[in-house]
Protein backbone atom coordinates (compact mmCIF):
# COMPACT_ATOMS: atom_id res chain seq x y z
CA UNK A 1 0.00 0.00 0.00
CA UNK A 2 2.87 2.67 0.80
CA UNK A 3 4.63 1.53 -2.04
CA UNK A 4 1.88 2.26 -4.86
CA UNK A 5 1.65 5.47 -2.63
CA UNK A 6 5.06 6.81 -2.74
CA UNK A 7 5.80 5.18 -6.38
CA UNK A 8 2.70 7.09 -7.53
CA UNK A 9 3.89 10.33 -5.96
CA UNK A 10 7.48 9.89 -6.82
CA UNK A 11 6.43 9.50 -10.12
CA UNK A 12 4.01 12.13 -10.47
CA UNK A 13 6.06 15.00 -8.81
CA UNK A 14 9.02 13.97 -11.60
CA UNK A 15 6.69 15.24 -14.24
CA UNK A 16 5.70 18.58 -12.20
CA UNK A 17 9.16 18.76 -10.98
CA UNK A 18 7.90 20.77 -7.93
CA UNK A 19 6.57 19.20 -4.33
CA UNK A 20 3.54 21.16 -5.03
CA UNK A 21 1.44 21.35 -7.73
CA UNK A 22 -0.45 24.12 -6.86
CA UNK A 23 2.26 26.28 -8.91
CA UNK A 24 2.72 24.51 -11.65
CA UNK A 25 -0.73 23.53 -13.14
CA UNK A 26 -1.94 26.72 -15.21
CA UNK A 27 -5.16 26.63 -15.55
CA UNK A 28 -6.32 24.97 -12.84
CA UNK A 29 -6.02 27.18 -10.36
CA UNK A 30 -8.57 30.30 -10.44
CA UNK A 31 -11.81 28.92 -9.14
CA UNK A 32 -14.02 29.32 -12.26
CA UNK A 33 -11.65 26.92 -14.20
CA UNK A 34 -10.59 24.17 -10.89
CA UNK A 35 -11.68 21.04 -12.41
CA UNK A 36 -14.36 19.12 -10.42
CA UNK A 37 -13.69 15.67 -9.24
CA UNK A 38 -16.47 14.08 -8.13
CA UNK A 39 -16.39 10.42 -5.95
CA UNK A 40 -19.14 8.78 -5.29
CA UNK A 41 -18.99 6.44 -2.39
CA UNK A 42 -17.02 6.92 0.69
CA UNK A 43 -15.55 4.02 1.80
CA UNK A 44 -11.78 2.20 1.22
CA UNK A 45 -11.92 3.27 -2.29
CA UNK A 46 -13.33 6.77 -2.61
CA UNK A 47 -12.20 8.04 0.61
CA UNK A 48 -8.47 7.19 -0.47
CA UNK A 49 -8.76 8.49 -3.71
CA UNK A 50 -10.68 11.84 -2.58
CA UNK A 51 -7.89 11.95 0.11
CA UNK A 52 -4.73 11.05 -1.95
CA UNK A 53 -6.25 13.98 -5.66
CA UNK A 54 -6.40 16.81 -2.38
CA UNK A 55 -2.80 15.53 -0.76
CA UNK A 56 -1.17 15.40 -4.71
CA UNK A 57 -2.97 18.52 -5.94
CA UNK A 58 -3.79 20.64 -2.86
CA UNK A 59 -6.06 23.70 -4.27
CA UNK A 60 -5.94 22.89 -8.23
CA UNK A 61 -8.10 20.78 -7.78
CA UNK A 62 -11.74 20.77 -5.87
CA UNK A 63 -12.91 17.43 -4.97
CA UNK A 64 -16.01 16.43 -3.61
CA UNK A 65 -17.37 13.02 -1.70
CA UNK A 66 -20.48 12.29 -2.36
CA UNK A 67 -21.72 9.26 0.15
CA UNK A 68 -25.22 7.85 1.51
CA UNK A 69 -23.73 7.82 4.91
CA UNK A 70 -22.50 10.08 7.41
CA UNK A 71 -20.76 7.37 9.28
CA UNK A 72 -18.73 4.25 7.12
CA UNK A 73 -19.12 0.78 8.93
CA UNK A 74 -16.19 -1.14 7.77
CA UNK A 75 -16.74 -4.65 6.66
CA UNK A 76 -13.05 -5.76 7.75
CA UNK A 77 -12.60 -7.08 11.25
CA UNK A 78 -16.99 -6.93 11.38
CA UNK A 79 -16.81 -10.84 11.45
CA UNK A 80 -15.30 -10.27 15.44
CA UNK A 81 -18.98 -8.82 16.14
CA UNK A 82 -20.26 -11.93 15.48
CA UNK A 83 -18.08 -13.78 18.06
CA UNK A 84 -18.31 -10.81 20.79
CA UNK A 85 -14.92 -9.79 20.52
CA UNK A 86 -16.18 -6.29 19.12
CA UNK A 87 -19.11 -4.80 19.86
CA UNK A 88 -19.15 -2.41 16.79
CA UNK A 89 -17.78 -2.91 13.03
CA UNK A 90 -14.38 0.03 13.14
CA UNK A 91 -16.28 3.18 12.02
CA UNK A 92 -15.61 6.69 10.75
CA UNK A 93 -16.87 9.67 9.79
CA UNK A 94 -15.66 12.36 7.17
CA UNK A 95 -14.55 15.21 9.42
CA UNK A 96 -10.52 14.63 9.07
CA UNK A 97 -11.06 14.06 5.01
CA UNK A 98 -12.90 18.01 5.07
CA UNK A 99 -10.88 19.14 7.85
CA UNK A 100 -7.44 17.93 6.79
CA UNK A 101 -7.58 18.10 2.96
CA UNK A 102 -10.19 20.13 1.84
CA UNK A 103 -12.62 17.50 0.86
CA UNK A 104 -16.00 19.05 -0.34
CA UNK A 105 -18.70 16.22 1.57
CA UNK A 106 -22.18 15.60 0.25
CA UNK A 107 -24.03 13.61 2.00
CA UNK A 108 -26.69 12.07 -0.14
CA UNK A 109 -27.51 9.22 -2.61
CA UNK A 110 -26.42 9.52 -6.03
CA UNK A 111 -29.76 8.24 -8.29
CA UNK A 112 -28.34 9.15 -11.78
CA UNK A 113 -25.35 10.28 -14.24
CA UNK A 114 -26.26 12.04 -17.02
CA UNK A 115 -22.93 11.58 -19.22
CA UNK A 116 -24.35 14.34 -21.75
CA UNK A 117 -24.00 17.51 -19.51
CA UNK A 118 -21.67 15.84 -16.92
CA UNK A 119 -24.40 16.13 -14.29
CA UNK A 120 -25.24 13.99 -11.15
CA UNK A 121 -28.77 14.07 -9.73
CA UNK A 122 -29.34 13.20 -6.07
CA UNK A 123 -31.72 12.07 -3.99
CA UNK A 124 -31.84 15.15 -1.79
CA UNK A 125 -33.38 17.03 -5.18
CA UNK A 126 -29.86 18.89 -6.06
CA UNK A 127 -27.56 18.13 -9.32
CA UNK A 128 -23.57 18.38 -9.19
CA UNK A 129 -21.56 18.66 -12.08
CA UNK A 130 -18.53 17.25 -12.42
CA UNK A 131 -15.29 17.28 -15.02
CA UNK A 132 -14.16 13.69 -13.82
CA UNK A 133 -15.86 11.32 -11.45
CA UNK A 134 -15.16 8.15 -10.00
CA UNK A 135 -17.73 5.62 -8.83
CA UNK A 136 -16.44 4.12 -5.88
CA UNK A 137 -20.04 2.80 -4.42
CA UNK A 138 -18.64 -0.56 -3.50
CA UNK A 139 -21.55 -4.34 -4.30
CA UNK A 140 -24.84 -4.98 -4.56
CA UNK A 141 -26.66 -8.37 -4.29
CA UNK A 142 -28.13 -10.89 -6.69
CA UNK A 143 -30.97 -12.62 -4.91
CA UNK A 144 -31.96 -16.00 -5.82
CA UNK A 145 -35.31 -15.14 -5.09
CA UNK A 146 -37.44 -12.43 -3.13
CA UNK A 147 -36.99 -12.69 0.30
CA UNK A 148 -36.52 -10.23 3.78
CA UNK A 149 -32.19 -9.55 4.46
CA UNK A 150 -33.90 -8.41 8.09
CA UNK A 151 -34.83 -12.49 8.25
CA UNK A 152 -32.12 -13.47 6.42
CA UNK A 153 -29.19 -11.01 7.00
CA UNK A 154 -26.28 -11.48 4.74
CA UNK A 155 -24.08 -8.93 6.71
CA UNK A 156 -21.90 -8.38 3.57
CA UNK A 157 -22.10 -4.48 4.22
CA UNK A 158 -21.32 -3.75 7.56
CA UNK A 159 -23.63 -2.03 10.48
CA UNK A 160 -27.17 -3.08 10.93
CA UNK A 161 -26.91 -6.59 8.99
CA UNK A 162 -23.85 -7.78 11.24
CA UNK A 163 -26.14 -6.63 14.72
CA UNK A 164 -28.93 -8.46 13.11
CA UNK A 165 -26.91 -11.66 12.52
CA UNK A 166 -24.82 -11.12 15.82
CA UNK A 167 -28.07 -11.10 17.59
CA UNK A 168 -29.68 -14.01 15.70
CA UNK A 169 -26.62 -16.39 16.59
CA UNK A 170 -26.67 -15.41 20.47
CA UNK A 171 -30.32 -16.92 20.35
CA UNK A 172 -28.98 -20.51 19.10
CA UNK A 173 -29.60 -23.25 21.48
CA UNK A 174 -28.91 -26.92 21.89
CA UNK A 175 -29.24 -28.82 18.57
CA UNK A 176 -29.97 -25.82 16.31
CA UNK A 177 -28.24 -25.43 13.04
CA UNK A 178 -26.64 -22.68 11.29
CA UNK A 179 -26.27 -22.73 8.25
CA UNK A 180 -24.09 -20.07 5.50
CA UNK A 181 -23.56 -20.01 1.80
CA UNK A 182 -20.76 -18.91 -0.10
CA UNK A 183 -21.34 -17.27 -3.37
CA UNK A 184 -19.78 -18.11 -6.82
CA UNK A 185 -16.19 -15.78 -7.22
CA UNK A 186 -15.70 -12.91 -7.99
CA UNK A 187 -17.13 -11.57 -4.72
CA UNK A 188 -16.12 -8.70 -2.25
CA UNK A 189 -13.47 -10.22 0.35
CA UNK A 190 -12.57 -14.08 -1.58
CA UNK A 191 -11.46 -14.95 2.24
CA UNK A 192 -14.13 -13.40 4.46
CA UNK A 193 -16.90 -16.17 4.24
CA UNK A 194 -14.75 -18.66 5.31
CA UNK A 195 -13.26 -16.63 8.31
CA UNK A 196 -17.05 -15.82 9.52
CA UNK A 197 -17.36 -19.74 8.94
CA UNK A 198 -14.49 -20.25 11.52
CA UNK A 199 -15.13 -17.32 13.67
CA UNK A 200 -19.01 -18.10 14.26
CA UNK A 201 -17.92 -22.04 14.67
CA UNK A 202 -15.49 -20.98 17.29
CA UNK A 203 -17.90 -18.78 19.35
CA UNK A 204 -21.17 -21.69 18.84
CA UNK A 205 -18.62 -24.91 20.40
CA UNK A 206 -16.08 -22.49 22.54
CA UNK A 207 -17.85 -19.94 24.12
CA UNK A 208 -21.94 -20.70 23.75
CA UNK A 209 -20.34 -24.69 24.66
CA UNK A 210 -23.08 -25.28 21.58
CA UNK A 211 -21.12 -28.68 20.84
CA UNK A 212 -24.26 -30.61 19.41
CA UNK A 213 -25.30 -27.37 17.37
CA UNK A 214 -24.73 -27.76 13.42
CA UNK A 215 -22.47 -25.79 11.37
CA UNK A 216 -22.86 -26.03 7.24
CA UNK A 217 -21.26 -23.82 4.98
CA UNK A 218 -22.65 -24.35 1.62
CA UNK A 219 -19.95 -23.34 -0.75
CA UNK A 220 -20.93 -22.33 -4.97
CA UNK A 221 -17.10 -22.79 -5.57
CA UNK A 222 -15.95 -26.21 -5.98
CA UNK A 223 -13.16 -25.97 -3.47
CA UNK A 224 -12.14 -23.50 -0.49
CA UNK A 225 -10.59 -20.45 -3.21
CA UNK A 226 -7.98 -19.09 -0.86
CA UNK A 227 -6.15 -20.69 2.31
CA UNK A 228 -7.78 -23.42 1.45
CA UNK A 229 -5.37 -25.90 3.77
CA UNK A 230 -5.62 -23.45 6.53
CA UNK A 231 -9.36 -23.57 6.30
CA UNK A 232 -10.01 -26.94 5.85
CA UNK A 233 -7.81 -27.89 8.76
CA UNK A 234 -10.37 -25.67 10.71
CA UNK A 235 -13.20 -26.46 9.15
CA UNK A 236 -12.43 -30.11 11.00
CA UNK A 237 -11.53 -28.85 14.26
CA UNK A 238 -14.95 -26.76 14.30
CA UNK A 239 -16.82 -29.72 13.14
CA UNK A 240 -18.41 -28.16 10.30
CA UNK A 241 -20.00 -29.55 7.73
CA UNK A 242 -18.65 -28.15 4.48
CA UNK A 243 -20.38 -28.95 1.60
CA UNK A 244 -18.59 -27.56 -2.33
CA UNK A 245 -20.25 -27.18 -5.58
CA UNK A 246 -23.38 -26.08 -3.47
CA UNK A 247 -26.31 -23.81 -5.55
CA UNK A 248 -28.52 -22.09 -3.84
CA UNK A 249 -31.94 -22.15 -5.47
CA UNK A 250 -34.44 -20.94 -3.27
CA UNK A 251 -33.99 -19.43 0.24
CA UNK A 252 -37.37 -18.98 2.29
CA UNK A 253 -37.36 -16.42 4.99
CA UNK A 254 -40.15 -17.18 6.92
CA UNK A 255 -39.13 -20.84 7.41
CA UNK A 256 -35.59 -20.49 7.52
CA UNK A 257 -35.45 -22.94 4.82
CA UNK A 258 -32.37 -22.78 2.15
CA UNK A 259 -33.06 -25.54 -1.12
CA UNK A 260 -29.69 -25.82 -2.99
CA UNK A 261 -28.74 -28.32 -5.54
CA UNK A 262 -24.98 -30.40 -6.07
CA UNK A 263 -23.62 -32.34 -8.69
CA UNK A 264 -25.41 -35.74 -9.20
CA UNK A 265 -28.08 -35.19 -6.89
CA UNK A 266 -31.28 -34.52 -9.50
CA UNK A 267 -33.65 -33.39 -6.95
CA UNK A 268 -33.40 -30.20 -4.87
CA UNK A 269 -32.33 -30.24 -1.13
CA UNK A 270 -34.10 -28.52 1.75
CA UNK A 271 -32.35 -27.24 4.82
CA UNK A 272 -34.08 -26.26 7.35
CA UNK A 273 -32.25 -23.84 9.58
CA UNK A 274 -32.53 -21.74 12.78
CA UNK A 275 -30.16 -19.33 11.27
CA UNK A 276 -29.46 -18.43 7.62
CA UNK A 277 -26.58 -16.67 6.75
CA UNK A 278 -26.83 -16.20 2.85
CA UNK A 279 -23.99 -14.25 1.61
CA UNK A 280 -25.56 -13.71 -2.37
CA UNK A 281 -24.17 -13.63 -5.71
CA UNK A 282 -22.58 -10.20 -6.45
CA UNK A 283 -22.12 -8.06 -8.56
CA UNK A 284 -21.25 -3.77 -9.17
CA UNK A 285 -23.31 -1.10 -7.24
CA UNK A 286 -26.32 0.10 -9.00
CA UNK A 287 -25.26 3.73 -9.56
CA UNK A 288 -22.42 1.21 -12.15
CA UNK A 289 -25.73 0.42 -14.17
CA UNK A 290 -27.49 3.15 -13.94
CA UNK A 291 -24.39 5.08 -15.30
CA UNK A 292 -24.49 2.59 -17.83
CA UNK A 293 -20.54 1.45 -17.04
CA UNK A 294 -20.75 -2.26 -16.56
CA UNK A 295 -20.40 -5.01 -18.99
CA UNK A 296 -22.36 -7.95 -17.81
CA UNK A 297 -22.02 -7.79 -13.78
CA UNK A 298 -18.95 -5.22 -13.52
CA UNK A 299 -17.09 -2.16 -14.76
CA UNK A 300 -14.62 -2.71 -17.30
CA UNK A 301 -11.85 -0.36 -16.90
CA UNK A 302 -7.87 0.42 -17.73
CA UNK A 303 -5.90 -0.45 -14.97
CA UNK A 304 -3.46 1.71 -15.83
CA UNK A 305 -5.74 4.57 -14.86
CA UNK A 306 -9.00 2.95 -13.30
CA UNK A 307 -10.97 4.54 -16.00
CA UNK A 308 -13.83 3.32 -17.50
CA UNK A 309 -13.73 1.50 -21.39
CA UNK A 310 -17.23 2.10 -22.11
CA UNK A 311 -17.32 6.07 -20.87
CA UNK A 312 -14.74 8.49 -20.85
CA UNK A 313 -14.16 10.82 -18.03
CA UNK A 314 -15.64 7.92 -15.91
CA UNK A 315 -13.39 6.13 -13.53
CA UNK A 316 -14.33 2.77 -11.26
CA UNK A 317 -12.62 1.89 -8.54
CA UNK A 318 -12.67 -0.74 -5.68
CA UNK A 319 -15.03 -3.47 -5.20
CA UNK A 320 -17.06 -2.49 -8.49
CA UNK A 321 -14.23 -2.28 -11.23
CA UNK A 322 -13.83 -5.75 -13.24
CA UNK A 323 -10.16 -6.14 -13.32
CA UNK A 324 -9.02 -9.88 -12.08
CA UNK A 325 -7.87 -8.23 -8.74
CA UNK A 326 -9.65 -9.45 -6.35
CA UNK A 327 -12.60 -7.45 -4.21
CA UNK A 328 -10.94 -5.69 -1.12
CA UNK A 329 -10.58 -2.93 1.01
CA UNK A 330 -6.64 -3.63 1.12
CA UNK A 331 -6.62 -2.95 -2.82
CA UNK A 332 -9.21 -1.06 -3.13
CA UNK A 333 -7.40 1.53 -1.37
CA UNK A 334 -4.14 0.53 -3.83
CA UNK A 335 -6.57 1.46 -6.99
CA UNK A 336 -7.75 4.77 -5.26
CA UNK A 337 -4.02 5.80 -5.35
CA UNK A 338 -3.56 4.37 -9.16
CA UNK A 339 -6.79 6.16 -10.12
CA UNK A 340 -6.02 9.71 -8.12
CA UNK A 341 -2.58 9.56 -10.20
CA UNK A 342 -4.20 8.78 -13.59
CA UNK A 343 -6.61 12.17 -12.99
CA UNK A 344 -4.14 14.63 -12.12
CA UNK A 345 -2.20 13.82 -14.90
CA UNK A 346 -4.87 14.12 -17.46
CA UNK A 347 -5.99 17.11 -16.57
CA UNK A 348 -2.31 17.98 -16.60
CA UNK A 349 -2.24 17.17 -20.27
CA UNK A 350 0.94 14.32 -19.06
CA UNK A 351 0.98 10.74 -20.52
CA UNK A 352 0.16 7.73 -17.84
CA UNK A 353 2.28 6.06 -15.34
CA UNK A 354 2.90 3.00 -17.73
CA UNK A 355 3.60 0.41 -14.76
CA UNK A 356 1.59 0.39 -11.56
CA UNK A 357 1.74 -1.72 -8.93
CA UNK A 358 -1.22 -2.62 -6.48
CA UNK A 359 -1.04 -4.74 -3.07
CA UNK A 360 -3.89 -6.62 -1.51
CA UNK A 361 -3.42 -8.10 1.78
CA UNK A 362 -6.28 -10.01 4.13
CA UNK A 363 -5.74 -11.08 7.78
CA UNK A 364 -8.65 -13.61 9.12
CA UNK A 365 -9.44 -14.27 12.18
CA UNK A 366 -10.40 -18.23 12.68
CA UNK A 367 -10.96 -18.18 16.23
CA UNK A 368 -11.04 -15.46 19.11
CA UNK A 369 -7.25 -15.64 19.31
CA UNK A 370 -5.71 -16.62 16.13
CA UNK A 371 -5.61 -15.19 13.33
CA UNK A 372 -3.75 -16.21 9.38
CA UNK A 373 -3.20 -13.58 6.27
CA UNK A 374 -1.64 -13.42 2.66
CA UNK A 375 -0.70 -10.83 0.80
CA UNK A 376 -0.64 -10.28 -3.00
CA UNK A 377 1.45 -7.76 -5.10
CA UNK A 378 -0.56 -6.57 -8.61
CA UNK A 379 2.10 -5.08 -11.79
CA UNK A 380 0.61 -4.23 -14.97
CA UNK A 381 1.55 -6.72 -17.75
CA UNK A 382 1.31 -4.54 -20.76
CA UNK A 383 1.07 -7.78 -23.14
CA UNK A 384 -2.31 -8.98 -21.13
CA UNK A 385 -3.09 -5.76 -20.80
CA UNK A 386 -4.29 -6.51 -17.20
CA UNK A 387 -2.68 -6.25 -13.30
CA UNK A 388 -1.01 -9.62 -12.87
CA UNK A 389 0.69 -11.03 -9.56
CA UNK A 390 4.26 -10.56 -9.62
CA UNK A 391 5.30 -11.69 -5.45
CA UNK A 392 3.82 -11.33 -1.86
CA UNK A 393 3.08 -14.05 0.36
CA UNK A 394 0.64 -16.16 -1.49
CA UNK A 395 0.27 -19.62 1.02
CA UNK A 396 -1.50 -18.39 4.38
CA UNK A 397 0.11 -20.93 6.60
CA UNK A 398 -0.95 -21.51 9.86
CA UNK A 399 -3.23 -19.45 12.04
CA UNK A 400 -1.27 -17.65 14.77
CA UNK A 401 -1.39 -15.55 17.60
CA UNK A 402 1.05 -13.23 16.84
CA UNK A 403 -0.83 -12.99 13.18
CA UNK A 404 -3.91 -11.68 15.37
CA UNK A 405 -2.45 -8.75 16.74
CA UNK A 406 -0.14 -8.40 13.53
CA UNK A 407 -4.22 -8.35 12.33
CA UNK A 408 -4.87 -5.01 14.15
CA UNK A 409 -1.76 -3.53 13.42
CA UNK A 410 -2.38 -3.78 10.14
CA UNK A 411 -5.94 -3.09 10.39
CA UNK A 412 -4.97 0.38 11.61
CA UNK A 413 -2.70 1.52 9.25
CA UNK A 414 -5.32 1.26 6.47
CA UNK A 415 -7.69 2.60 8.34
CA UNK A 416 -5.30 5.94 8.73
CA UNK A 417 -4.10 6.09 5.28
CA UNK A 418 -7.92 6.24 4.32
CA UNK A 419 -9.89 7.89 6.37
CA UNK A 420 -7.34 10.49 8.50
C1 LIG B 1 -16.33 -9.94 6.70
C2 LIG B 1 -15.44 -9.15 5.78
C3 LIG B 1 -14.06 -9.12 6.00
C4 LIG B 1 -13.23 -8.40 5.15
N1 LIG B 1 -11.88 -8.40 5.38
C5 LIG B 1 -11.05 -7.78 4.52
C6 LIG B 1 -9.63 -7.80 4.70
O1 LIG B 1 -9.09 -8.44 5.60
N2 LIG B 1 -8.86 -7.11 3.83
C7 LIG B 1 -9.40 -6.40 2.80
O2 LIG B 1 -8.63 -5.77 2.05
N3 LIG B 1 -10.74 -6.35 2.58
C8 LIG B 1 -11.57 -7.03 3.41
N4 LIG B 1 -12.94 -7.00 3.19
C9 LIG B 1 -13.47 -6.38 1.96
C10 LIG B 1 -13.66 -4.87 2.05
O3 LIG B 1 -14.44 -4.51 3.17
C11 LIG B 1 -14.35 -4.36 0.78
O4 LIG B 1 -13.72 -4.91 -0.33
C12 LIG B 1 -14.25 -2.85 0.72
O5 LIG B 1 -15.07 -2.30 1.72
C13 LIG B 1 -14.65 -2.31 -0.65
O6 LIG B 1 -14.43 -0.93 -0.69
P1 LIG B 1 -15.24 -0.02 -1.71
O7 LIG B 1 -14.73 1.35 -1.52
O8 LIG B 1 -15.19 -0.61 -3.07
O9 LIG B 1 -16.76 -0.16 -1.27
P2 LIG B 1 -17.46 0.15 0.13
O10 LIG B 1 -16.51 0.03 1.25
O11 LIG B 1 -18.68 -0.70 0.16
O12 LIG B 1 -17.89 1.67 0.02
C14 LIG B 1 -18.86 2.08 -0.90
C15 LIG B 1 -19.54 3.31 -0.37
O13 LIG B 1 -20.31 3.89 -1.42
C16 LIG B 1 -21.53 4.37 -0.89
N5 LIG B 1 -22.48 4.42 -2.02
C17 LIG B 1 -22.83 3.40 -2.83
N6 LIG B 1 -23.66 3.83 -3.80
C18 LIG B 1 -23.84 5.15 -3.59
C19 LIG B 1 -24.59 6.17 -4.27
N7 LIG B 1 -25.32 5.88 -5.34
N8 LIG B 1 -24.56 7.43 -3.77
C20 LIG B 1 -23.82 7.74 -2.67
N9 LIG B 1 -23.08 6.82 -1.99
C21 LIG B 1 -23.09 5.55 -2.46
C22 LIG B 1 -21.89 3.40 0.21
O14 LIG B 1 -22.74 4.00 1.17
C23 LIG B 1 -20.50 3.04 0.78
O15 LIG B 1 -20.16 3.84 1.88
C24 LIG B 1 -13.80 -7.69 4.05
C25 LIG B 1 -15.18 -7.71 3.84
C26 LIG B 1 -15.99 -8.43 4.70
C27 LIG B 1 -17.48 -8.46 4.43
Amino acid sequence: MKTTHSNSRRNFMKFVGVSSLVAVTPGMAADTTTPHVVVVGGGFSGATCAKYLKMWAGSSVKVTIIEANQTYSSPILSNLVLNGQKTTPPSFTYGDLSSKYGINMIYSTVNSVDKATQTLALANGSSVKYDKLVLASGIDFIQVNEYEFTKVPHAWKAGEQVNLLKTQIDLMGTDSVFTMTIPPKPYRCPPGPYERACVVADYLRNVKKLTNCTINVLDANSDIIVEADTFHEKFKGYNINYIPNATVTAVNDSTKTLTYTVPGDNEPISLPSTVLNVIPKQKAAPIVFTAGVNDGNWAPVNPLSYESTVASGIYIIGDSQGTGQPKAGHIGNSEAKVCADAILRTLNGVALYTSPKTNSACYSPTSRTEASWLTAVYEYDSTKKDMVIVGGKLTAGPSTASDYTKMFLWSENLFSDTFA
